[in-house]
């Protein structure tokens, strides 16, 4: 029995697309580590030199927000994109995770990490926004 419809070519397709995302997004995510890094030992070496002024002070943290987010975000698709991976050495890839049923070729060739199918991903934001 196959739940789903996605031929060898299209899986191997989705595959490669997966791992090339997981590593733009490990490389994303270790150079916004570094800004970070960078942005926090310019602060330490603070007192030797006059303090920026509180507008550019407040630039940099208006920009280490944003930072965040976007670190964030790209971490929680990270976390997709690695399961996604899993789910297909499992063999288990295409399947919704919550209701079992198949996630559609057309939705997972648009989104190759996601896990749920339509219905179920609806619910669980529908969840999470409450
Ligand atoms: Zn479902």
């Amino acid at each position: 029995m196959t739940t789903s419809a996605l031929t060898d070519t299209q899986r191997e397709q989705l595959r490669v697309q997966l791992e090339q995302r997981k590593e733009q997004l490990l490389q994303d995510l270790d150079a916004m580590q570094r800004d970070t890094l960078a942005v926090a030992s310019d602060a330490s070496r603070g007192d030797a030199e006059p303090a920026g002024s509180p507008r550019d002070q407040a630039n940099s943290m208006a920009a280490s927000v944003v930072r965040d987010a976007e670190a964030a975000r790209d971490h929680a698709e990270l976390v997709a994109v690695r399961a996604a991976l899993e789910r297909m050495a499992a063999g288990s890839y295409g399947e919704c995770t919550d209701c079992g049923q198949g996630v559609g070729v057309a939705r997972l060739l648009a989104q190759p990490a996601a896990l749920r199918c339509i219905a179920c991903q609806s619910k669980a934001e529908a969840h999470v926004r409450r």
